[in-house]
């Protein structure tokens, strides 16, 4: 579950200008998996991103299991009291699902989910690097983000990305002195 104040609009990229809170879940280990492939054989042009989202039904189901979760939480009066609408008024605006049938779930979550920017995986460790984070085969190129998780981390991908980073560098470092 995920919760901002001000009402999250345009996958979170537009201004808050609402007032309000936002919360609803996210499937924090995705199952269905996507791909990065080359395109042309240029190192210049750009690749092909297959992200192949909610392949897997079941990511469905949790988000539907998730959002029902979000609505019971929207509806508890401890949290009602402090607010001026509810998901009848929500869900008229498109802010909130217009009840909680599978079909309209899969709707709201159709029109407003998105993939909260945390793609990883296309280099995994174990599979393209090695636990050094050298691309196998190749004697002096690494990788160093979250292209080499192997499994996506529950959190964000920021400081897990810097501390990749940070191993890198040590990587790198301990190379040139040996
Ligand atoms: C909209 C959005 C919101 C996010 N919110 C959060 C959040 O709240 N918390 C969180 O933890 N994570 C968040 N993330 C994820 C987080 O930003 C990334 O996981 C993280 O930035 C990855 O770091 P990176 O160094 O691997 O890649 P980047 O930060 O993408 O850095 C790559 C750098 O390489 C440069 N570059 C690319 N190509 C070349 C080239 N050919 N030559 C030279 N330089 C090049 C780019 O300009 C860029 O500066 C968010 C991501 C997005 C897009």
């Amino acid at each position: 579950m995920h919760s901002v104040i001000g009402i999250l609009r345009d996958e979170g990229l537009a201004d808050s200008v609402e007032h309000g809170i936002s919360f609803g879940p996210y499937v924090a280990r995705p199952t269905s998996r996507g791909k990065v492939s080359i395109r042309a054989p240029h190192g210049y042009s750009k690749p092909r991103i297959t992200h192949s989202y909610l392949s897997d039904p079941d990511e469905g189901r949790r988000l539907r299991e998730g959002l029902r979760m979000a609505m019971e939480i929207a509806r508890q009066p401890a949290l009602a009291e402090h607010l001026k609408t509810d998901l009848k008024s929500s869900a008229a605006i498109g802010i909130a699902p217009e009840s909680d049938t599978d079909e309209a779930l899969d709707d709201f979550i159709s029109r407003t989910g998105f993939a909260f920017y945390h793609p990883s995986g296309t280099c995994a460790m174990g599979k393209v690097v090695d636990h050094e984070l050298r691309v196998q085969g190749l004697a002096n190129v690494r990788v160093a983000d979250t292209s080499i998780m192997p499994e996506l981390v529950t959190g964000n991908t920021n400081a897990p990305a810097i501390m990749i980073g940070e191993r890198a560098a040590a990587f790198v470092e301990d190379a040139a002195k040996s």
